[in-house]
């Protein structure tokens, strides 16, 4: 059958009892449980390859163990046009960590289909992963198995084997730790409240970038209720977080918990009447929390931007 999302026929349909949509395994987008509705909204909306592209990569990288939980819905659709693919150098991170978490000992060789694997690190096709093949064979993070002939004919299009170098060793360990830096923040927060979304566009985001970093948050990731392993990576990624507790969020608290366990630097920010309502009773308190005004938001900008140089002149 084919695809939905990547429009691949040779999917394999699985069957599917008291659920209206569809069950199959695709080779490009892993394990589909598709909503009737989602897809009705691809087959008549514009979808075009890069939009396709970026629902593969997120469809397959849900866990598979998780399967029925992460069914594809018209909220995934809705979101994926301000979906952003990772960047060259963030593809270039998970291809790394593609051969890593499959290689079990050194110099074991990964097979990789670039038709067929390009989603896993978000890549938009074939021609995408070769692209950043290349350049971890350049950067000699990797060794490939393609012989000379094949890799002059069809470049890194080609299936072929590849292991890490002791090189990419080093950069898989570094990444997994996160301690790669990419020059931005990830922002973990509750979405959706007027009063904060204006703070985080208005204060947030100007007063992180005067400090040298770009401020980024996953807003899907936190509607659809489930941890995705973009948000993972996003953190692991990233060189600080900022973990808003005005709304005792339960997803910002779990992702600073996930940056502490990572060694991450966590900066918490709460509004002030929220702060003087719960006196923070969480763990938190003994750390510094950057308190803001919602009458007065910009009154912060100046110690926030204080605490971003002490924290990471570290
Ligand atoms: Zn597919």
């Amino acid at each position: 059958m084919k695809c939905h999302i990547c429009n691949r026929t040779d999917a394999d349909n699985k069957s599917l009892v008291g659920y209206d949509g569809d069950r199959y395994i695709c080779k490009v987008c892993g394990h589909v449980l598709i909503s009737r509705t989602a897809v009705t909204i691809l087959s008549n909306k514009e979808f075009g390859r890069v939009e396709r592209a970026k629902l593969s990569h997120i469809v397959r990288n849900f866990p598979h163990t998780r399967e029925l939980e992460v069914a594809v819905g018209s909220h995934h659709l809705e979101q994926v046009h301000s979906h952003k693919l990772p960047t060259p150098v963030e593809q270039l991170n998970l291809l790394i960590r593609l051969i890593g978490d499959q290689s079990s000992y050194a110099g074991n060789k990964l097979l990789i289909q670039p038709d067929v694997d390009y989603a896993r690190i978000g890549a938009v096709e074939a021609e995408g992963i070769a692209f950043v093949l290349e350049e971890a064979i350049n950067q000699k993070l990797i060794i490939n198995y393609l012989n000379e002939r094949d890799t002059k004919t069809y470049g890194y299009k080609k299936e072929a084997s590849y292991s890490l170098t002791f090189k990419g060793w080093e950069v898989y360990s570094n990444s997994n730790k996160g301690k790669s830096s990419q020059g931005y923040a990830f922002m973990a927060m509750k979405f959706g409240v007027a009063e904060l979304d204006g703070f985080y566009e208005e204060v947030l985001k100007p007063t992180v970038q005067k400090g040298g970093y770009e401020l980024r948050d996953v807003r899907e990731t936190a509607k659809a209720g489930l941890i995705d392993v973009r948000m993972l990576v996003q953190i692991q990624n990233s060189d600080f977080v900022i973990a808003d507790l005005s709304h005792q969020n339960n997803g910002a608290y779990w992702e600073a918990g996930y940056a502490h366990g990572l060694g991450k630097p966590v900066i918490y920010i709460c509004e002030k009447s929220k702060f003087d309502e719960y006196q923070t009773h969480f763990d938190t308190n003994h750390y510094y929390t950057v308190i803001w005004d919602a009458e007065n938001p910009n009154a912060c900008s100046d110690e926030l931007l204080a605490v971003i140089q002490n924290t990471m002149a570290k």
